[in-house]
């Protein structure tokens, strides 16, 4: 076995144990990242710090000092979180050369446990998107087949783990970008209840909606990161005050659950490996023990609309503040200055953004002005409280509910970008979730004909975390589908 394709436990027990080194297991995932990233783009900068770091953690072993339960796991970070003196681009122009004086809070939690970043991940602009083909760093393919895109928007961290160029990394889902990628990579990837992590030093996309999450090679590898990421934050006003209770070793893997499956899944536009995987599990898990009970989400089919009126208005409001004065990009006056304030301020947000984010900006602007208010975003808001209630009522009579994560497994770079419609469309299973506030998660089961992974999506009632992997420990066990390795890359 090589370093990098030990799991997070293994790696932190290894190095406590001085079996091997921190500072030998970055090296390893630094050289596997120098050998193959060329060809996937899953990075946007790397950590000039990170030997350093692994460094300073070997030298805490040495002195018989506790460096955490993450001693010198490496991690990718998706260059959304803020890294102090680290560039963080949010994969966009505008912030192109920003280096941020403080670290998200999620990010500094993982260092505090010991974990030490390797660099950042390329992503869709601002996470707007579902392909990480909007990224101003170029786009970032599939480590199981290079044709192919690894999802988004955190394309760059799923494809960092899926390329074993890092053992686990951290994303961020408004709309499913975390179970998205997760899914077309053949990866776990959990979006948490929204408030259980901090959103602080996390560049916002669309506030009521982003949350931050792990995704790794195991259902363990992300209770370990979930461990190091989760709980109360004074600098986050919508964090919740409940305390996260470590889960690592304490959780076990049970089928005692009800199951519900909505209906409105089970119908429409889905391929059918996509819609095989999804039943073969159903079928799996049945003979395992679970109970499966019809439920219906009767708004479910409002929740894309839905979420592209909040999130978008949410972006509009957010991405004001870079406005050429305050942060990152300036554009460069045309005559010898400027005519107005105004002139710097649209050159710099027309030559700053890219094109997907004018759009949602001036969607979101347009639904947020004067007259067209109450009756699109006042009455998504309204819709999106219905949203909400179906699952409180569904979760009434069963524990967890399953459905597919995406329409359709990862397709080839370029086949959607120019169609931005049949993009939004594909979050039609994920949207609701992060509209709700509730957990979701993606769990890989399978692969198609031609080898791309596909997952199966549980989503639990707020803050059931718990019983959400439980389950899910169960569908890996069964689904068998751990220690397969992406062949994409040569
Ligand atoms: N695909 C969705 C969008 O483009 C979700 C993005 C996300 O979760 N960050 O908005």
């Amino acid at each position: 076995m090589e370093l990098y394709q030990l799991t997070v436990k293994e790696l932190s027990a290894g190095i406590k144990q001085k079996k091997f080194s921190a500072v030998e297991v970055s090296r390893a995932f630094l050289k596997r990242i120098e050998q193959h990233d060329k060809q996937i783009n899953a990075f946007i900068s790397l950590n000039p710090d990170c030997e350093m770091a692994a460094k300073r953690v070997d030298e805490q072993i040495a002195r018989g000092e506790d460096p955490g339960f993450l001693a010198g796991v490496p991690i990718a970070v998706k260059d959304l979180f803020c890294t102090k003196n680290l560039r963080t681009t949010a994969a966009s122009k505008m912030l192109e050369n920003f280096i941020p004086p403080y670290t998200a809070t999620c990010v500094a939690r993982m260092q505090t446990s010991g974990a030490v970043i390797l660099g950042k991940t390329n992503m869709d602009e601002f996470a707007m998107g579902s392909s990480n083909e909007n990224s101003y760093f170029g786009g970032c393919r599939n480590p199981w087949n290079l044709e192919y895109v690894a999802g988004g928007s955190s394309g760059g961290s799923a494809a960092a783990v899926a390329g074993l160029f890092a053992p686990v990394a951290m994303g961020s889902d408004t709309g499913g970008s975390i179970r998205q990628p997760a899914s077309f990579c053949g990866l776990t990837g959990i979006k948490p209840t929204y408030g259980r992590v901090s959103r602080y030093g996390m560049i916002a996309f669309a506030s009521s909606l982003d949350q931050p999450g792990p995704m790794g090679k195991t259902v363990e590898d992300c209770i370990y990161a979930l461990d190091g990421m989760c709980g109360p934050d004074d600098h986050d006003s919508t964090v919740s005050r409940r305390a996260w209770k470590p889960l690592r070793g304490h959780i076990k893997r049970s089928t005692q659950f009800k199951v519900g499956l909505p209906k409105e899944y089970m119908v429409g536009n889905v391929d059918s490996e996509v819609m095989s995987a999804f039943v073969k599990c159903i079928e799996d898990m049945k003979k395992a023990g679970v109970e499966f009970v019809d439920v219906s989400l009767p708004h479910s089919p409002y929740a894309v609309p839905v979420y592209y009126m909040v999130a978008t208005s949410e972006a509009s409001s957010n991405l004001s503040r870079y406005d050429g004065l305050r942060f990152g990009f300036r554009a460069k006056p045309t005559e010898k200055e400027w005519s107005s304030l105004e002139e710097l301020y649209c050159e710099t947000r027309a030559q700053g953004f890219g094109t997907e984010v004018k759009r949602r900006i001036l969607l979101g602007t347009f639904a947020l002005s004067s007259g067209y208010y109450d009756a699109y975003y006042a009455k998504a808001s309204k819709v999106r409280n219905l949203i909400r209630q179906d699952f409180l009522d569904v979760f009434q009579s069963c524990d967890l509910i399953m459905a597919p994560v995406t329409t359709t497994p990862a397709f080839k770079a370029g086949a959607r970008v120019y169609d931005p419609m049949r993009m939004y469309l594909n979050d039609i299973f994920t949207t609701a979730v992060n509209l709700s506030g509730l957990p979701g998660m993606s769990v890989p089961v399978g692969t198609t004909q031609i080898g791309l992974p596909l997952g199966v999506q549980i989503i639990g009632p707020h803050f059931a975390e718990e019983q959400m992997l439980s389950l899910a420990l169960a569908i890996e066990d069964v689904a068998g589908f751990v220690g397969r390795t992406a062949n994409g890359l040569q």
